[in-house]
């Protein structure tokens, strides 16, 4: 066997170790950074090494700092698993070696991004003329919709920001819901736009921004504008009242941009379709695959309705009304980079329509199974409403609910997250894995309540 041959097969051992230890290894990796920079740490041998036994020392070196991410019993931050055809089909793409920014290049890839693409718009009941560029992330799609918004309300106003500039153009106002995701500041950071030009739109409760509030901030001050709602609040998994919300901003003639990175795929369900409702007249929509779409990472999408927008900020030269012949660097900001689309295009053909949307409510339906599974723990009070896959708790005391936080992580059993609401600190969980069984949820509720009661016998 040659030497390609023997780190390929090492690296396939490696992987399928890694996936058969998901479900008993403690979920929250054993290992700090400092661990692994001490394992992994020291200069750079002179000498080179056979490519298998790299791959071999990377595998064993790995263990101890890895988190189990594409298990059931991961539920941090917003983050999903990774369905089987995605990652059988992500190893091709590494293999493939396709550069996909140029479709003369690589028809292949990017023939594979461009349908996986119009399934996704036709999925969330998007326009079928909208364009789609594949970026890393939700962050990422955030900035190219908001940039593209920021030239084209500008070009609007008679004013080409790729020839001008922006340092003298006409102020654009950015209008943003009191609880935006935190990508929305950096976004408007990388277009010039900072935290104080912002005009702050008042949210309830549960993090909905309210329309009235919306038609007060755009009644004052005219002039370009972009007002930006939210598809999932990060925490809560509430959706911004698009019906009313949209008309709204349309009235005052302003870009309407959703991020909806993980909220967006709750319109292919018929069920979660509703929260949704109203969102199909914005202008620009970020999502990402890598989460609910259960895709592995560097998987987020940048929809633009009007392709003329996306590509009059990104084309290098040529006409923006050329649709033909489009590349992706015609709508995305990278030259070089690895066919990204292509998991996508697995997972979407693996699920098939009725799969995607049998995913999407099993995640709320097992949000829904551990909310009722914590609201039968004395003592954990629930948070948020849970209309869709976010779950948050908290116990009485902030102390104590930090405290649960850290012995969840200690004990192994799964993974979740922190954050302050409402100036009280929270736990909360993410339903986004595929991987996720009910009994999993089970497992997870019988041992917070353990770890609750052992809280309260100690305190
Ligand atoms: C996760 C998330 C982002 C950032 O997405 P990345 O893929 O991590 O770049 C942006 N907005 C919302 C609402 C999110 O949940």
């Amino acid at each position: 066997m040659d030497e390609r041959q023997r780190a390929l097969q090492a690296a396939h051992r490696a992987a399928l170790d890694f996936l058969d230890s998901l479900d008993d290894r403690p979920v929250w990796p054993r290992a700090t950074l400092d661990d692994m920079l001490a394992v992994f740490g020291g200069p750079l041998g002179e000498e080179g090494r056979d490519a298998a036994d790299v791959v071999a020392e990377l595998a064993d070196k790995a263990e101890p700092g890895l988190v189990a991410i594409p298990g059931g019993r991961f539920f941090g931050f917003v983050i999903g698993g990774t369905l089987p055809a995605a990652l059988a089909a992500d190893w091709l793409v590494s293999t493939w070696d396709q550069n996909s920014g140029s479709s003369t290049l690589t028809p292949t890839t990017v023939a594979l991004e461009r349908i996986a693409g119009e399934w996704i718009c036709d999925l969330l009941g998007l326009p079928a003329e909208a364009v789609v560029g594949w970026v890393t992330g939700a962050q990422v799609s955030n900035y190219v919709c908001l940039a593209i918004a920021q030239h084209a309300v500008l070009r609007r106003v008679g004013w080409d920001a790729t020839k001008r500039g922006l340092r003298r153009a006409p102020a654009v106002r950015l209008v943003v819901g009191e609880h935006r995701h935190g990508s929305i500041d950096r976004a408007a950071r990388f277009c010039g736009i900072g935290s104080e030009e912002f005009t702050v739109v008042a949210a309830d409760d549960q993090g909905r921004m309210i329309p009235q509030a919306l038609e007060t901030a755009l009644s004052v001050g005219d002039g370009p504008a972009i007002v930006c709602l939210q598809a999932g609040e990060v925490h809560t998994g509430a959706f911004d009242p698009f019906a009313e919300l949209v008309p709204i901003a349309r009235r005052h003639g302003a870009w309407v941009h959703i991020d909806g990175a993980f909220g967006l795929w709750a319109a292919a369900s018929d069920r979660l379709r509703p929260l949704t409702d109203g969102m199909t007249d914005a202008d620009s929509w970020t999502t990402d695959a890598h989460k609910t779409l259960n895709v592995p990472y560097d998987c987020g999408i940048a929809i633009v309705r009007d392709p003329a927008d996306a590509i009059a900020f990104f084309r290098a030269g040529g006409d923006y009304l050329v649709f033909t012949s489009l590349d992706p660097w015609d709508v995305s900001p990278e030259l070089s980079r690895r066919g990204r689309g292509v998991p996508a295009w697995a997972a979407l053909r693996s699920l098939g329509r009725r799969g995607v949307a049998a995913l999407i409510d099993r995640l709320r339906d097992n949000a829904g199974r551990l909310e009722a599974g914590l609201r039968g723990i004395p003592g954990v009070i629930v948070v948020n409403e849970v209309p869709y896959t976010q779950v948050m708790f908290r116990l009485e005391d902030d102390e104590a609910t930090r405290a649960l936080g850290a012995a969840i992580l200690e004990e192994g059993t799964a993974a979740l997250t922190g954050a302050e609401w409402d100036g009280r600190a929270t736990l909360r969980c993410s339903m986004s894995s595929w991987a996720t069984t009910q009994e999993d949820v089970d497992l997870t509720v019988a041992a917070i309540a353990r770890l609750v009661g052992e809280l309260s016998s100690r305190s």
